[in-house]
């Protein structure tokens, strides 16, 4: 059985690192379970911090995250991340490894034995052929491991799933055939996810609802249209500025 559907709440949430300035400043906020939300921002302003401290790659310095209204550092780590899909940009898949054994790692750690059966359909979900487990990591296009990473942080049945820049490294028409995927997985898995992007457009065409953060600090929330109404504010508007002057460029070059 899939794990349930949770929400995620940050309570007050601040990072400081070692020698550093803060990288996430009191951040509170709620994303419902169920929804699809994209965190949007400039290199550096905190995204990936903020992220990592639902799966506690990173611990708070201040405030707490809860899943579900259950605070994350109740549980054990390892535990946690089992409920948690996690996707990151270089998808560090295991290079000694084929792509069916990648893919199960995580089973087998939860201890099931027989995961031939479950890969195949996870390789279905995420759009790739069946002889594809047999494959080793680097005879894959990027696109390929990307889903690849997608299918294993699936694998465990995850109730909330956590992506940090997952199409970044690929071409545009990939990007966007992925992003579609991943968001008609959200909807078929009932899964509450959260999406960091630096690209606004992006995060406006997939997700239900865009916060934006700049200096550790969420400025901006909002549903795509609100942003695209100017209701979100001046560091909203700035990041979509960019999207819709291209948007218009390109409608004129047609006309
Ligand atoms: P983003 O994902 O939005 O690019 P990050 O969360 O990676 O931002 O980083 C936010 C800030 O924290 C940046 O100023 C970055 O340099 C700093 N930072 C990130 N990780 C560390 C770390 N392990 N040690 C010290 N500073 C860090
Ligand atoms: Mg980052």
């Amino acid at each position: 059985m899939p794990e349930q559907t949770r929400s995620v709440t940050f309570k007050n949430v601040s990072k400081v690192y070692a020698g550093g300035a803060k990288a996430v400043d009191q951040v509170s906020l709620e994303v419902a379970a169920g929804s699809f939300v994209a965190l949007v921002g400039a290199s550096g302003s905190g995204k990936s911090t903020l992220l990592k401290t639902v799966n506690r790659l990173i611990e708070p310095s201040a405030g707490e995250v809860l899943i579900g209204g259950e605070p994350v550092h109740g549980e054990a780590p390892h535990l946690l991340r089992r409920r948690i899909g996690y996707v990151f940009q270089n998808i560090g898949l295991f290079p000694h490894m084929n792509v069916g054994e990648n893919i199960a790692i995580g089973l087998r750690l939860a201890g099931e034995r027989d995961a031939a059966a479950r890969v195949a359909e996870l390789l279905a979900l995420v759009e790739l052929a069946p002889e594809l487990a047999a494959r080793m990591p680097d005879a894959l296009s990027g696109g390929q491991r990307q889903r690849v990473g997608v299918a294993r942080a699936l694998a465990c049945r995850p109730g909330l799933l956590l992506m940090d820049e997952p199409f970044g490294a690929l071409d545009p028409v990939t990007r966007d055939g992925l992003g579609k995927a991943i968001r008609a997985l959200h909807a078929r898995m009932g899964l509450t996810t959260i999406l960091v992007t630096h690209d606004m457009a992006e995060a406006l065409l997939l997700a239900d609802r865009v916060l934006v953060m700049a200096a550790g600090r969420i400025v901006a929330d909002g549903a795509p249209h609100e942003l695209l109404s100017g209701k979100a504010g001046p560091a909203a508007d700035a990041l979509i500025a960019v999207p819709r002057e291209q948007a218009r460029r390109l409608a004129e070059l047609e006309t």
